[in-house]
């Protein structure tokens, strides 16, 4: 996810951002991270919900990309870059064969 922002998502973001204000808009964003990291917590324990995980995945996201609109300055892609290099250093430095293979993700009930 690298944020290219739908030019009507972009406009509803600043709307938001203008109706609430940016502390609303951070609480909110914190209030879903929580209500994801109930869920993946529920995954964890055997009585997650394949679906509410989805709901309060796209709600981060949402709530990220208006966090973006609030915090953009123009480094975000050179951050993004160094990080995900990063990664994939971590990543081959920690390669096995298994993970050679990428297998599709699950799209049912964990
Ligand atoms: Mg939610």
């Amino acid at each position: 996810m690298v944020m290219k922002i739908e030019n009507d998502d972009y406009c509803a973001y600043r709307n938001a951002i203008s109706m609430w204000g940016c502390t609303k808009i951070q609480l909110k964003a914190v209030e879903e991270l929580n209500e994801l990291s109930i869920e993946l917590v529920r995954s964890l324990n055997g009585t997650g919900d394949y679906h509410k995980i989805i709901e309060e995945i796209t709600d981060v996201m949402i709530m990220c990309e208006q966090i973006f609109v609030i915090f953009d300055d123009g480094t975000f892609r050179k951050e993004w870059d160094k990080k995900m290099q990063r990664f994939k250093n971590m990543l081959d430095k920690n390669k096995t064969e298994e993970m050679e293979r990428c297998p599709a993700p699950q799209s049912t009930s964990p």
